[in-house]
């Protein structure tokens, strides 16, 4: 059995920004984080766009009071305005933090860092490195974790989480290398295991976000909150999905329908293309519906639209956003000087998760919370994008809470012992979960099983929601189910065995599915990203609330928690 004071799972900016902050505040605690890619590829190298914080240099109006009134406005009163507060007001300091540990952001003329506009931001507050801000910073975090001293345990997959009467013990893990188990026993354990776009079949996010930390969470009796809330972003290529950043629009680009019109006009006038995410994957969706789509030979009724960088000349394009460009000539070999490039949305992003508490401890209920646990990220639900996040907000999101997190577990491991548990029942129970996939007889390719859950949820739980279609979403989702113990696994190999990867997170997929259809079902309004055509309006008196879904065999229960409202009172949401 191996030990570490802190297990962290998870590689991206969450994880690595906790593991660098407990080193920071004392070196001796022993830290391990485990990650199923190698850190560096985490998804967090993808981002592209910006991180916010009212650093001033561009926009001397901006202060984190204006940063928190956008972040709760575009959440559509759902996120907590405490954990806003800690968020915004911190936001300055992390990028300057960052800065000092070698991040290249992009600069202005006169050396100081530059901000660019972002949907739903109302001034320019976000950084960046080009459009590569993601690579950038976690390239950073990942060598100093070496340097301080930091096990890190690549291409490890965790399997589950040890957790017994209401005390997180350690964590179950499977070297991917050779198929060896491992038990780690942990004082403290941290998941930062990111989001579960994967669980719809267009989406921007990598191949590894399948939501693991979340199924072994709702595995293991805890609540996850808001999953009802998926972030679909508006520019996704069509028709691979992957992201045109919004930083696009930030720096002047145009969505057009069929007939050449700005259609944004007619959704959002006031902030036209930069609306928050959640208005604009609606404007394009609503376009498509009317007819006013475009298809590949330029008619119309096709099932995209057009996002136009033409007005902006080769020079802005290549030195702002010069991977976007290189994306869409790449996949699709579009030159975006000339040409507009064919977007729809795509799933992007997780608004809810595993809820923690201010301090990052996980929630066990809307009162009580679970010893010796910990969580940040996107797989973490604190909530500060409540029902839509806002562009540049996430990325803050990872490093304002991942170093709020790893502080509090700094002087939470001091009191704790290891805990005490029996590791051989992990190791057996493992063991056969390994074997009953690898010896399984089925029929079924487990991308058939998967492409079938995908397209499921994409018909029955996307940008609108009915009660009817979602119903018969879940009862679908029944039948998959039963489909998915069909599957064979033909790789018997233990080494590098990526199609038994593939096998345990179709089962995580399935899990966290579920748990937003059922979310999303039981809520009856409309709310940021959820967008129910059945009950159109928001509903505040019932609704003004956070969903804590309970997973079980026998059904999913759905409790409700209240809403931090401590600065800004909810208003109709208009752009
Ligand atoms: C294409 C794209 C562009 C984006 N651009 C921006 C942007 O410009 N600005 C912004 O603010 N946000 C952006 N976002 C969102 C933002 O990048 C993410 O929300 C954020 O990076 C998530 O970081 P994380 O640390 O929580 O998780 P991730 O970076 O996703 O890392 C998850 C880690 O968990 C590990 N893991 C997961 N499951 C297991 C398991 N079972 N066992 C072991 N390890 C496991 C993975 O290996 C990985 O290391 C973008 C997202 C995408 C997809």
């Amino acid at each position: 059995m191996l030990q570490h004071d802190v297990i962290i799972v998870g590689g991206g900016l969450a994880g690595c920004q906790a593991a660098l902050e407990i080193k920071r505040k004392n070196p001796y605690i022993d830290v391990g984080l485990v990650a199923k890619t190698h850190p560096i590829r985490s998804h967090s190298v993808a981002a592209q766009g910006g991180i916010a914080a009212s650093l001033n240099n561009v926009d001397p109006e901006d202060s984190w009071e204006a940063h928190a009134f956008d972040t709760v406005k575009g959440s559509d009163y759902l996120a907590d305005q405490d954990a806003v507060e800690i968020l915004t007001k911190e936001a300055p300091n992390v990028i300057i933090e960052l800065e000092h540990l070698g991040v290249l952001f992009s600069r202005l003329e006169d050396g100081r860092i530059a901000q660019r506009a972002f949907g739903g931001h109302s001034h320019n507050r976000a950084c960046y490195a080009s459009d590569k801000t993601g690579h950038a910073i976690l390239h950073e975090l990942v060598n100093n974790l070496r340097k301080n001293g930091v096990k890190i345990y690549d291409e490890w997959y965790v399997m589950e989480l040890i957790l017994e009467n209401n005390e997180a013990k350690g964590v179950v893990m499977y070297n991917i290398r050779d198929l060896t188990l491992e038990i780690v026993q942990a004082k403290t354990v941290m998941f930062a295991t990111g989001g579960y776009g994967r669980v719809f079949n267009t989406t921007s996010n990598d191949y590894a976000s399948t939501g693991d930390g979340l199924a072994m969470c709702a595995l293991a009796g805890l609540p996850l909150e808001d999953m009802e809330f998926v972030q679909f972003h508006p520019t996704g290529l069509y028709p691979v999905g992957v992201l045109i950043s919004e930083a696009v629009r930030g720096e002047g680009a145009y969505l057009r329908n069929s007939e050449g019109e700005r259609f944004m006009e007619r959704y959002a006038p006031k902030q036209m293309e930069l609306a928050p995410r959640d208005i604009t994957s609606r404007a394009i969706t609503l376009e498509i519906r009317a007819g006013r789509g475009i298809n590949l030979d330029g008619t119309a009724g096709g099932i995209f639209v057009h996002l136009d960088l033409r007005h902006m000349g080769k020079e802005k394009i290549m030195s702002r956003v010069p991977f976007c460009w290189e994306e869409a000539h790449r996949l699709l070999g579009i030159d975006a000087v000339n040409d507009p490039m064919p977007v729809r949305p795509t799933a992007h992003y997780s608004m809810g998760g595993i809820p923690v508490t201010t301090k990052g401890q996980v929630r066990k209920s809307a009162t009580e919370v679970v010893e010796g646990f910990f969580a940040a990220g996107e797989c973490a639900c604190v909530s500060v994008h409540g029902a839509n996040r806002l562009g540049s907000n996430s990325l803050l999101e990872c490093v304002v809470y991942g170093k709020v997190t790893g502080g509090a577990i700094a002087d939470y491991v001091l009191g704790r012992q290891f805990p005490v548990f029996n590791p051989q029942d992990y190791l057996n129970k493992a063991e056969k979960r390994i074997n009953n996939l690898l010896k399984k007889e089925g029929n079924l390719r487990i991308n058939e099983v998967r492409q079938g859950f995908q397209d499921c949820m994409t018909d029955h739980c996307g940008v609108f929601r009915v009660e009817k279609v979602m119903k018969e979403g879940l009862e679908r989702l029944q039948e998959l189910k039963q489909q998915a113990q069909q599957i064979y696994v033909d790789d018997k190999d233990t080494c590098f065995n990526t199609e038994l990867i593939e096998a345990l997170e179709l089962q995580s997929l399935m899990m966290v599915g579920e748990l937003i259809l059922t979310s999303a079902l039981n809520r009856q309004e409309s709310r940021g990203a959820h967008s129910r055509e059945d009950y159109p309006d928001r509903n505040d008196q019932t609704f003004l609330n956070h969903s804590l879904a309970y997973y079980n065999e026998n059904g999913i229960k759905i409790q409700y928690m209240p809403v931090v409202i401590n600065r800004f009172e909810p208003k109709e949401r208009k752009y």
